[in-house]
């Protein structure tokens, strides 16, 4: 093949085989390996476990500059990593390996920085990897004049721009040194960099190439399927007792003595489900959380990583640089905040290929806490307006109860997936609608009268300055006529158009105006309501006008009855 026709492609084979004991390349990772050689600027994204480390390590070992007319660029790795808890497991690793390979971080003692700092210098730097935070690219005058000196003698390889989507402020970590490494263009022109991320989403990743200035370079993408995965989302446990207690049946009976990961949205909620776990339930469980101390955590990680505990209850804090292979399920105690993270956070289910289960508990009264804390939190308008859309995407995720889940999370990332290729239903939804006949069912008509409803409510202010502020589910009781005397007060019952969904059931009506929301017909918005409590209110959307005037047509994915 093409990919093995490279003057070097024998010593890449040989550093395969020889020094990471492997076999064959998986997808796209040969690709990634020859663009890097060349020199040229790569992007690859791969799902967690998919080996995206061999990508840039094995170049890094390669010790031969010049094939005839050909040149193959060597000389040292830096590779720039958001987490000192992930730089020291690679660095581990590489030197079991043999690979001489360090790390620099503001941590690292005065006597163990020299020993990399005398590594990176002479004429041969004797490290082939060196493992940096961004603020010691952006910050140490020491390490930027060790970056010249290797520049100036040719000997910088490359930049490994690790969890790159850490660059992006679209993405769900974004850090503000990453983004700074923008410069490492323009500072060191002609060093190939070489970008490496497991989210997936298409506007992070236009962005980080755009920040980091590699716009155009060569991508290689893999396929976001997790095959052994089994998605499935339970809506009718919404109150804590009922949700702890499908827990409880769901480990006992499907994962008894199996290790798994709880999700919770706090702290305190952490410690609380991590309580019952333990002294009601009585299964050996800790608790994980950004305010418990280094070692507190690092104990908690080593003692379930290892088996002693065999269910972790935190939150997203606990993630990045997770290694366990035979993680047989992962929950979602409720929804999380965006698509990108559930991807993530289930992603760490069933690494070794076997098969593992992913929960998710929704409830709508849950994401009341989300919108709360990005009301609440920092941030400016753009980003709250982007958290807020990766919010809404979530919840039609969740209440979405037609389609393929698997289908349904790689659409998001711009894959298509055909529910079809399953040999046996894998998520909720399949499962569920097995018989059924999926078919497109044309709500125009309904949706009209919700947008009307909508309208007239904003326009009408029959009682005072609030009579216009409508909450998402005011509007669909306001549009299925339920009587409140809120409704009669504020002059909603004398609207033409109240009632005009009475025909609707709750969970369709519902479904619907979440439908438009995420369709820019319905607009939400939060501000503190008369007590002073953030509240989300509706509005019409941008594109209400177009549904209003005839122009636009809506249409819904439905199930009939079973089919026999
Ligand atoms: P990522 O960084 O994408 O999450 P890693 O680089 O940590 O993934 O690789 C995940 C696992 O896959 C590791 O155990 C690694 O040894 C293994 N792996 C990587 N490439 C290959 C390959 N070509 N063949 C077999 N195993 C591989």
């Amino acid at each position: 093949a093409a990919e093995d026709n490279y003057p070097w492609s024998k010593d890449v084979r040989r550093m395969l085989t020889q020094v990471f004991n492997l076999t064959d390349f998986r997808r796209h990772q040969l690709e990634a390996i020859n663009t890097t050689l060349r020199g040229e600027d790569v992007f690859v994204l791969m799902p967690t476990g998919g080996g995206k480390s061999l990508c840039y390590q094995l170049p890094a070992t390669m010790q031969q500059g010049r094939y005839g007319d050909k040149q193959c660029r060597i000389g040292v790795t830096v590779v720039v990593s958001p987490l000192l808890s992930l730089m020291q497991d690679q660095v581990d690793h590489l030197k079991q390996r043999g690979i001489p390979a360090d790390l620099l971080g503001s941590h690292v003692g005065q006597e163990e920085r020299r020993a990399v700092y005398n590594g990176l210098s002479g004429i041969m730097p004797s490290l082939q990897l060196v493992y940096v935070t961004p603020e010691l690219i952006q910050r140490s005058g020491a390490f930027q004049n060790t970056l010249q000196r290797l520049f100036d003698n040719d000997r910088l390889a490359r930049f490994v721009i690790d969890e790159a989507h850490c660059v992006s402020q679209w993405g769900h970590d974004f850090r503000p040194d990453y983004k700074l490494l923008g410069n490492l263009k323009s500072t060191y022109p002609g060093i190939p960099i070489i970008a490496l991320t497991a989210t997936a989403n298409e506007r992070v990743q236009q962005d980080l190439m755009a920040n980091l200035n590699i716009t155009g370079c060569k991508v290689f993408k893999q396929s976001f399927n997790r095959p052994n995965l089994k998605y499935e989302i339970i809506t009718d446990c919404t109150r804590r007792a009922a949700r702890l207690q499908d827990i409880k049946d769901f480990i006992s009976t499907r994962y008894r003595n199996k290790c798994g990961i709880i999700y919770c949205v706090s702290k305190k909620l952490c410690e609380d489900v991590a309580a019952v776990l333990r002294d009601d339930f009585g299964f050996r469980t800790t608790h994980y959380h950004a305010g418990m101390t280094q070692e507190e955590r690092t104990d908690a990680q080593q003692k379930w990583q290892c088996g002693e505990y065999q269910v972790i209850v935190a939150t997203i804090a606990f993630g990045m640089g997770i290694d366990k292979p035979d993680v047989r399920f992962v929950i979602h105690y409720s929804i999380p905040s965006s698509i990108e993270g559930y991807y993530q956070e289930t992603g760490r289910a069933g690494r070794d290929g076997l098969l593992a289960t992913c929960r998710l508990y929704y409830s709508y009264a849950d994401t009341k806490t989300h919108e709360a804390l990005i009301d609440n939190g920092d941030g400016g308008f753009h980003q709250k307006k982007c958290q807020r859309d990766n919010l809404n995407s979530m919840m039609q995720y969740c209440a979405n109860k037609v389609d393929c889940r698997r289908k349904q999370v790689l659409a998001y990332f711009g894959e298509a997936f055909d529910p079809a290729l399953c040999k046996e239903p894998t998520c909720d939804n399949c499962i569920n609608n097995q018989g059924k006949v999926a078919y497109d069912k044309d709500v125009t008509a309904d949706s009209r009268s919700l947008i009307q409803l909508c309208h007239d409510v904003c326009t009408s202010r029959t009682s005072g300055c609030d009579a216009e502020k409508i909450t998402l589910i005011q509007l669909v009781e306001a549009f299925r006529g339920i009587n409140r005397k809120a409704f009669v007060d504020r002059g909603y019952t004398m609207l033409q158009s109240f009632g005009s969904g009475k025909h609707t059931t709750k969970t369709d009506a519902t479904r619907m105006a979440h439908h438009l929301q995420a369709q820019g017909y319905l607009h939400a918005y939060t501000e503190p309501n008369y007590v002073g409590f953030n509240t989300t209110y509706v509005t019409l959307g941008q594109k209400s006008d177009r549904l209003l005037s005839g122009q636009d047509v809506i249409i819904m994915r439905e199930v009939t009855g079973s089919v026999s």
